[in-house]
Order: structure tokens, then C-alpha cells, then sequence
């Protein structure tokens, strides 16, 4: 192309117009790698000045930088420059190859259209474009669609290497904290033992409990810290010790690394799915069986794949949904989790204390209320049925079942000197830095101050350090409760024949007496509605068979606390005449208490009047009040 060609497509209309040069890049990779690609970008700023533009009528728009390409529905920079050209405002767009402006070539064809209805110019580094002109729309539609053919096969071939790859086992994924690559790359254990030893013990830890928050809660308890491996940065992949966290603890047992298996394919992106904030598409989890690439026996393994398999299903069972019952909760309502409604088949849930009515747990029926917004279905107090199941529980349980429980202690006590164990480790390494600390303060060179008094500082650190330690292991070994002695033991099995006893306990637990429920009930169905004042239970067996009961329904007045009759008879006597601040503090002069045995205030006094539909403007006669006029 000659200049002269070039300088007849500009004409003096063009440059009255703005030159406006687009630099874009994808991906925040490319932005960091190739600099000298956005270099050349940048130095069509003077290409502009080269083709007449004044330097004040060259705009950059490079909004872009950072964000893939494909589509423009996420690419600020790239609408802009649409409506600028657009409301014709623009004499020129300047590119590095015009043809990349836009990626899609819905795109481009629509940026063409648009430059021939305001007679836009199109240039790069070499060329300047005129679309009005026949030869040039030829020219620039020909270069859209090649610019996005080879897009694409350069995707996929991309794609297809990694898939190559990957299927063959080559594609060297990052490892989780447990493993090193070698300079050959071989994938070894960690050779920290303590490393080893602390993945191993959370493994234990979670085939015993079964859940993952449980785990967690030991660990912090027990005070034990987790592996971890530092992201990106200089220090990227190095190991840390780490306070324990339930995203890195899920990451550990989601990760089937560690059951020696190399995996590719575990997610798959949904492109109708994308984040509204970067237009990304969506990433979802697969089912095993749908795993792409899934080699067993690839890296040297902490838990057998089969462990891995389970450990998935009880990370899935454990969320609290409705056709898996959740795991047993702290909570006060003994059927969490196992109860549904006996109206409509929903799942009913166990509430709590609310905090400021103190109102006894409850189970309720919200299916219809939560999924249609329609009214609960029904709800009911847990008094009286929890008891009532229990009561079924017991007497279907015979004496040699809980045995079962005594096995739970043994294991309860094998998880102790697992623990206690895993603090030996810990205290082994604190000896090992203190004797490190130690030799190098004795090799150091005396003469050198500075350098033996950073030596002696950190020495001390180390001792320091190490104390700290042997005082929280020996604190841990002589919590109360944790021991479980001969003596114990002896106790137990005594109880054992009693297991009655053993649920009343105050020591068991309302998770140990749910878990002891669910070894033999499946589900109870409740229905509080169909019969006055009565609440229906059946209970499902795991054996198939079913049983029966009804119950009266509790009434509020039966448990709530009561005003003391006194009190409510010197209200009555007070209540003309008085507002409900000085009958209170009567009250409390005279020594009441209200029905919670606390000091009268003025609302619990209104509460009372009111209850008994007593007339309350009587109590209102003294109030002061401002004269209004
Ligand atoms: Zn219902």
C-alpha cells in the first residue's frame, strides 16, 4: 500500500474527528508476559500523530487489558469504543492488527457496519482501512473471519495438548501439601515425617467422626496446627504450619491426591452459567464416575481409594438436606434430622430457644411456608414427644446393645493416645530446633556480637517455644473428663446393663443420645393437626417395622412459668391509682418475685394486667404528661 493511497483516504473530516487507539490483551498472564506486544500497542499513538492527528485528538481506550476476549458482553473498552464510534465521533481506530479489535466475528462485522455508516477509518501498523471502500470491507471481512478462525484452532489445539496430556497422566497438576516433586519428576511422599504423620491423623480423625466440622473442632481443640502450602509469590509452594481451617480441611479430604489418584476433568464449566462481575463460566463439580481422567496407583497414596470414595459420600450425606438426615446436632430436639411431617411427608425442623421469649424447642413443618410462602403446616413443642420416643427407644432396646457404646468409649480412649501421640511429635520437632538453635549459637564465631546475640535470641525463642508446648500437652493429658481409667471402665459396664441410666445421664450428650436413637429409629412422622388436641407419632424402625403412639398436646399454660398468685392479687389492689413503674417498685419494696423469680418492672406488671384482661387505663391515671395547651 503507498503512502499517497493512504493519505487520500484521510480526508480533512477525519481528522476533525478523534483518533482513538484500542489496546487489548486477554487474560492477566498475557498483560504480565508480553510486554513488548503491548509496547508495539502503545506506539500507534504515534502512527496517529504520523497520519495528521493532533496528539489532544488521540485517545487510548485499553479498558480490556485483563479480560479474556470471545463476545463482548464483558468488555467495557470494546463498548465504549462502539458508542464513541457510534455517535460518530471518531475519525480513526487504530489497532494493533485491526482484525483483533474484535474477537467474535458477530463482533467485527457489526464494528464494520457501524464504521461505514459514520465513515470511520480502520488502521494498524501497516495499513489504513477505509469500509465505504469495496476492496477494504472485502479485505477487513476476510481478516475478521481468519482472525477468528485461528482463535479458535488455537484454542483447541491448546485444549486438545492439555487433554493429550492429561489423559496419558503427563500434565503435571500442582500437588496438595503432603507431596514433593523431585528434580526427575517423581512425586514422593513429604519427606517430613511430622507432615505425614499430622495428614494421616486427619484422615483417622474423619473415618471415626464422620464429619468434617467435628474434625475440625478437635483439631483446635487439641490444638493442633495443619499443613499448608504458601499460593503464588515468591515463597509459592513452600509448607506451612497453619491454624486449622475448614476450607483447607475440606480441600485435604476432597483432594483424591491423596488416595494416590491422578485426576483431570473434575469440574466442568456450564458457558450459559457465568459470574455476573467477570463473565466467567461457572464451574461444577462431577460425579466420579463422569471423571475424565482418573489413574489409580499414580502417586504414592495416604488412604486407600476406596476411603475416598466413602470420605466423598459422608462429605455429601453430612449436608443437611432432605433426603439424607444430616449429622447428629448439639441441639435439644432429640429427632433433628429423622423427623417429618405426618400431614404432608416434608421434613420437619427442629427449632431452638428463641433468645428472647425462652420458648421451649419445637419441631415445624415450614415446607410450604419456605418453598411457596404459603402458612406452616403445623408445629408443636418437643416436650412430650421426645420423651414419648424415648420411652418407645428404651423399652425396645435390649441390655446387650449397648455394647455398642462401651466399643465407642474404647474408641473415644484410642483417639486420646492418638492425640497424645501426635503432641510427641510435635514436642520431638520443638527438641530438634532447640538443639539446632543450641549448635549454631556454639559454632558462632564468639567475636562476632552481633551475629551470637541473634544466635542466643532465637535460642531462647526455640526454649521458649518448646515450654509452651510441654505445658499445653500436659494440660491436654489432664483435662477432666478425658481419661478414661480401669475404674471408668468398670462403671460403664456396670452401666451398661442399664442403659436407661446411661441415656438419663447428665454426662451423655444430646448428640451421643441422638446417635444411640438413630441406630435403631429411622424416621418418626408427626401429626398434630388431624386429631384436637392430641399429636400422633409413628415411628419407622431400620428394621422396617413400625410403631405407634399418641400423645396430649401441651398446652402453653401446663409449663410456663406462673406469676406467683400474691403478686397478681397486690397488682389488682394497686392497679388504680398507679402507673406500672411505682406498682413495681412496690412490689419489690414488699419482696415479690416475678414468675421468672426476678425483681417486678414496669412491663412484666403490664404483662400481667394485660393477660387477665384487666382494664389498663387504670394503671395509666398517674402517668405525668405535658399540658398541651
Ligand atoms: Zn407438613
Amino acid at each position: 500500500m503507498t503512502g499517497a493511497s493512504v493519505y487520500s483516504k484521510i480526508r480533512p473530516e477525519h481528522l476533525r474527528r478523534q483518533a482513538v487507539v484500542y489496546v487489548r490483551q486477554s487474560g492477566t498472564h498475557q498483560v504480565r508476559s508480553n510486554r513488548e506486544s503491548r509496547q508495539r500497542q502503545y506506539a500507534l499513538i504515534e502512527r496517529a500523530k504520523a497520519l495528521g492527528w493532533p496528539a489532544k485528538g488521540v485517545e487510548t481506550i485499553d479498558e480490556d487489558q485483563g479480560r479474556s476476549g470471545r463476545g463482548s458482553e464483558h468488555r467495557q473498552g470494546f463498548k465504549k469504543l462502539m458508542a464513541e464510534i457510534g455517535a460518530g465521533q471518531v475519525g480513526v481506530v487504530l489497532a494493533l492488527e485491526a482484525s483483533r479489535l474484535a474477537r467474535s466475528s458477530v463482533d467485527w462485522h457489526r464494528l464494520v457496519e457501524i464504521c461505514v455508516i459514520t465513515q470511520t477509518l480502520l488502521a494498524d501498523e501497516t495499513a489504513v482501512y477505509d469500509p465505504r471502500d469495496p476492496n477494504d470491507r472485502l479485505l477487513l471481512g476476510v481478516k475478521g473471519t481468519i482472525s477468528e478462525a485461528e482463535l479458535f484452532t488455537l484454542r483447541c489445539r491448546l485444549h486438545e495438548g492439555r487433554w493429550n496430556k492429561a489423559r496419558r497422566g503427563e500434565l503435571n497438576r500442582s500437588l496438595p501439601v503432603g507431596f514433593v516433586r523431585t528434580e526427575t519428576g517423581e512425586v514422593l511422599k513429604n519427606p517430613d515425617r511430622q507432615v505425614q504423620a499430622r495428614l494421616n491423623y486427619i484422615f483417622r480423625l474423619f473415618r471415626q467422626i464422620k464429619v468434617a466440622r467435628r474434625v475440625l473442632r478437635r483439631l483446635v481443640d487439641e490444638k493442633l496446627k495443619i499443613p499448608g502450602q504458601i499460593w503464588g509469590g515468591p515463597r509459592h509452594g513452600q509448607m506451612i504450619w497453619k491454624e486449622p481451617d475448614f476450607a483447607d480441611l475440606m480441600r485435604i479430604l476432597h483432594n483424591p491426591t491423596y488416595a494416590g489418584a491422578y485426576v483431570y476433568g473434575q469440574h466442568e464449566y456450564d458457558s450459559f452459567d457465568r459470574s455476573p462481575t467477570n463473565g466467567k463460566a461457572k464451574m461444577h463439580p462431577r460425579p466420579i464416575e463422569e471423571w475424565t481422567v482418573c489413574l489409580q496407583g499414580v502417586y504414592p497414596a495416604y488412604i486407600p481409594w476406596e476411603q475416598f470414595v466413602e470420605n466423598r459420600r459422608l462429605l455429601r450425606s453430612n449436608w443437611y438436606r432432605h433426603e439424607s438426615c444430616g449429622a447428629p446436632r448439639k441441639g435439644s430436639a432429640l429427632l433433628q434430622g429423622i423427623v417429618f411431617c405426618g400431614r404432608c411427608g416434608a421434613k420437619m425442623r427442629g427449632y431452638h430457644y428463641s433468645t428472647k421469649e425462652k420458648r421451649a424447642p419445637g419441631y415445624a413443618c415450614v415446607y410450604a411456608y419456605v418453598r411457596h410462602g404459603r402458612t406452616p403446616c403445623q408445629s408443636m413443642s418437643t416436650r412430650g414427644i421426645d420423651e414419648a420416643v424415648a420411652e418407645l427407644f428404651l423399652s425396645a432396646v435390649s441390655p446387650a446393645k449397648i455394647e455398642i457404646a462401651l466399643q465407642a468409649m474404647e474408641e473415644l480412649e484410642a483417639q486420646r493416645q492418638e492425640t497424645l501421640r501426635q503432641w510427641d511429635l510435635q514436642l520431638q520437632q520443638a527438641d530438634y530446633e532447640v538443639e539446632l538453635a543450641r549448635r549454631r549459637y556454639e559454632s558462632a564465631d564468639p567475636e562476632n556480637r552481633l551475629v551470637a546475640a541473634e544466635l542466643e535470641s532465637s535460642w531462647e525463642e526455640a526454649l521458649h517455644q518448646r515450654q509452651h508446648l510441654q505445658q499445653q500437652r500436659a494440660a491436654f493429658e489432664h483435662q477432666p473428663g478425658q481419661s478414661v481409667g480401669d475404674e471408668d471402665r468398670r462403671m460403664i459396664r456396670e452401666l451398661s446393663q442399664d442403659l436407661e441410666r446411661v441415656w438419663n445421664a447428665s454426662t451423655t450428650t444430646m448428640e451421643e443420645r441422638k446417635t444411640l436413637l438413630r441406630l435403631l429409629v429411622k424416621r418418626v412422622h408427626l401429626d398434630g393437626v388431624s386429631e384436637a388436641g392430641k399429636i400422633r407419632i409413628d415411628v419407622e424402625w431400620h428394621t422396617g417395622a413400625h410403631s405407634s403412639i399418641k400423645v396430649d398436646r401441651l398446652r402453653v399454660r401446663v409449663w410456663a412459668p406462673k406469676t406467683p398468685p400474691k403478686a397478681v392479687q397486690r397488682i389488682h389492689e394497686l392497679l388504680p391509682g398507679h402507673d406500672y413503674a411505682s406498682i413495681a417498685k412496690v412490689l419489690n419494696r414488699e419482696g415479690f418475685k416475678s414468675a421468672k423469680g426476678l425483681p417486678f418492672n414496669g412491663q412484666t406488671v403490664g404483662y400481667v394486667v394485660r393477660s387477665r384482661g384487666w382494664s389498663p387505663k387504670a394503671g395509666k391515671i398517674n402517668r405525668p404528661r405535658k399540658a398541651t395547651s
